[in-house]
């Protein structure tokens, strides 16, 4: 018979677990039920659906996946959309003319410019034409403006969609170092703002940034919106950390995003797919951008509980 043998000592050896995914997909989903029941019970009461205004000008492809994306999901929740595609050689008197017609329209609690718009026509001038509170894109100045001061406001899609994303799996952010990589007024700028409402330590890294890897490398929460595939490599990334990847790539094996998913996974701790991660919360909070609008305009307070 063989002798017991003691327990052997192990030395310890720290595997590390995968990160678990933050995901938005399935978030978004659960944010539409939400929504869509909700305005089955308010829509008879206010006589209408919420609407949302989309203008797409020209024929940028990605532009077209979006749009589509967007009417969609309006769809299954009980959004009326209005709007139109137009030709890419349509004038900014044009453009000026619809949105200011889009601001009196009663039926109208959203207006939404698909961006990029063709080269000819000066984009922030027609951003800046959106009533404020039909600014369901976050990007009229006086609703940048309310973020930078911390006050109530529509607040960018993507930036909002990511916040409570980064919420919902209840990631601690108070005191936690972030590193935004892009500072972009659609994505780095507002995120970088909304993260540091929430008491992070907020650092905005760019194209000029030197030796970018030794500060993601301090960051507890990473971002990257760049649009740069293969940026975020395993070694700019702290074991541990969570990374949220907001860049969308095109390749010939599909959307991919800026961080190497496979190499960073085993690192982080927490982290978000593409796709499935940050683009249907995007999308999520559009509706919910605009189902606030149009409860704002009859005095309601769209429930904590939905979105
Ligand atoms: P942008 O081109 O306006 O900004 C890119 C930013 O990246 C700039 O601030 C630039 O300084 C920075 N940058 C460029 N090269 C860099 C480098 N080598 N190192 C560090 N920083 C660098 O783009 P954007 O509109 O902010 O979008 C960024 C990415 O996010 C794109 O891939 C876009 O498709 C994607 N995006 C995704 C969603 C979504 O819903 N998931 C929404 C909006 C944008």
């Amino acid at each position: 018979m063989n002798p017991v043998r003691p327990y052997a000592v192990k030395k310890r050896v720290d595997v590390p677990m995968p990160a678990q995914l933050l995901d938005g997909k399935t978030l978004a989903q659960h944010i539409k039920t939400q929504l869509q029941t909700w305005l089955a019970e308010t829509i008879p009461q206010v006589g209408r659906p919420p609407g949302l205004a989309v203008i797409w000008v020209g024929d940028n492809p990605a532009s077209a996946a979006y749009v589509g994306q967007k009417q969609k999901a309006c769809a299954q929740v009980g959004i009326a959309t209005c709007g139109g595609h137009f030709p890419a050689d349509t004038t900014q008197t044009e453009l000026t003319a619809l949105i200011e017609q889009l601001n009196q329209d009663e039926r109208v609690d959203g207006i939404l410019v698909q961006l990029p718009l063709p080269e000819h026509l000066d984009s922030a001038k027609l951003l800046h034409l959106i009533d404020p509170d039909k600014d369901v894109d976050g990007l009229h100045p006086v609703n940048l403006g309310k973020l930078v001061r911390g006050e109530p406001g529509l607040q960018s899609c993507t930036p909002a969609g990511v916040m409570r994303l980064l919420r919902h799996y209840q990631i601690p952010l108070a005191g936690q170092r972030a590193v935004v990589v892009g500072r972009s007024t659609l994505v780095g700028k507002p995120l970088g703002l909304l993260l540091l409402a929430a008491d992070a330590t907020v650092t905005l890294a760019h194209s000029r940034t030197v030796d970018l890897p030794e500060l993601t490398r301090q960051a507890d929460i990473l971002v990257s919106a760049v649009g740069r595939v293969g940026l975020i490599t395993a070694a700019m990334v702290k074991p541990g950390a969570v990374v949220v990847d907001v860049g969308i790539n095109r390749t010939e094996k599909g959307l991919v995003g800026d961080v190497d998913f496979a190499a960073v996974q085993p690192v982080a701790s927490w982290l978000t797919p593409v796709p499935g991660g940050v683009g249907p919360m995007t999308v999520a909070q559009l509706l919910i951008n605009t189902v606030q609008s149009y409860a704002q305009r009859y005095g309601m307070v769209v429930p904590a509980t939905v979105g």
